[in-house]
Parts: structure tokens; sequence; C-alpha cells
């Protein structure tokens, strides 16, 4: 079984990189059918997002665009702690066929987020994709239509995820060595 180091921690592989491609395909080929004769705007969630969202992207065989958005953590006032902020809104969205492309889905939070921005906006339609859900971590309702893999809720890197910034170029999941 692979290992690696990161900073001062060490993972040992959870998914390799043909079985990541393999899905990759499979998700691919199910929204290139969802979505025939349609055309759809992928949302990235970055920084994890941007491996599975190139990968996704180049299979997709649709009238396609993509853009990407960014959450951004700042201060708020002490009765409300650290705010997210999602920047980077530039297309039009309104009464497009959206697929959002996240990197993992945990408590399922960060998601609620993005998908409330997206009904402001009045699109037509949502649908989530995902590389990674940990499904005893999810809380949330929202359906989730595109899962790559179901993992344990143990921390990953690898395949875009990060730890402390490191481990993002890795091409395989990897889960933390307790
Ligand atoms: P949620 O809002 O669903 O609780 O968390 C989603 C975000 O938390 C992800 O987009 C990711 O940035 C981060 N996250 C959750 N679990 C993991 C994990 O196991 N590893 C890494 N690197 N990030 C995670």
């Amino acid at each position: 079984m692979k290992e690696v180091r990161i900073l001062d921690k060490k993972f040992r592989e959870l998914i390799s990189e043909q079985a990541i491609q393999k899905r990759v395909g499979e998700i691919a080929l199910q929204i290139n059918r969802d979505f025939v004769g349609s055309e759809v705007i992928f949302v990235g969630i970055l920084n994890g997002a941007f491996m599975f969202a190139a990968d996704l992207f180049r299979k997709i065989d649709l009238t396609a665009r993509i853009t990407f958005v960014k959450l951004a953590s700042y201060q708020g006032t002490s009765s409300t702690g650290t705010i997210m902020e999602l920047i980077g809104w530039n297309e039009d969205l309104v009464n497009k066929n959206i697929v959002v492309i996240e990197d993992i889905v945990d408590t399922g939070a960060t998601l609620e987020r993005i998908v409330n921005e997206l009904v402001i906006r009045n699109v037509a339609g949502i649908k989530i994709a995902t590389m990674l859900l940990k499904p005893t971590a999810y809380t949330r309702d929202i359906p989730i239509d595109y899962i790559g893999f179901e993992i344990p809720n143990n921390f990953v890197v690898g395949y875009g995820l990060d730890y402390n910034g490191f481990g993002r170029n890795l091409s395989e999941v990897y889960t933390l060595v307790r």
C-alpha cells in the first residue's frame, strides 16, 4: 500500500489513480446522457475541485462552459464569527443548467452555501457532482447527483485536496494514518 508523508503527517493510499480516472469517466458519461441536447455551465469550487473539474470537463461532450468560484473566509464581528463568502461569480447564470463540481462533501455546509447562491441567481436547474462524500458526516438533505466515492469520516488528501496547502498534486486519494 502506497504511503506518503506530508509535513508532519503520514497518509496511506485509499483510492488509486486508476480507480479515480475510471469513475470520472463514468460520471462524465452519465452527465453527457442527462444533459444531451442542453447547454450546461459547470461551476467548480476552488481550490480543491480544480483537478476533478479539469478531468471531468475534458470528458464532457455537451455545449458547455466552466467557471470557478472560491470560498473566502474573513473575520466578521465577534457575534458572527468567521464568514464564508463565495467570490468570483462573473457569469450570467439566469435560466442556465448548472452542474456544481465539488472536491469533497463533508457536513454539506459549503454545498448548502453554494446552492443558496445559485437559487438567488434564478438558475434553471442545479445538479451536484462531488468526487468524494463522507456520508456519516453529511447532515444536509440536498440531493447529490453524481458521487465519485463514498469514504469514511477521516481526513484525506490528494487529487486536489490539501493538508496545510500541500498534497494537492497527488494523483491518488490518501487517508491520514493515526
Ligand atoms: P463541508 O462544508 O461539507 O463540511 O466541508 C467541505 C469542505 O471542507 C471541502 O470543500 C474541503 O475544503 C474541506 N474538507 C472536508 N473534509 C476534508 C478532508 O478530509 N480533507 C481535506 N483536505 N479537506 C476536507
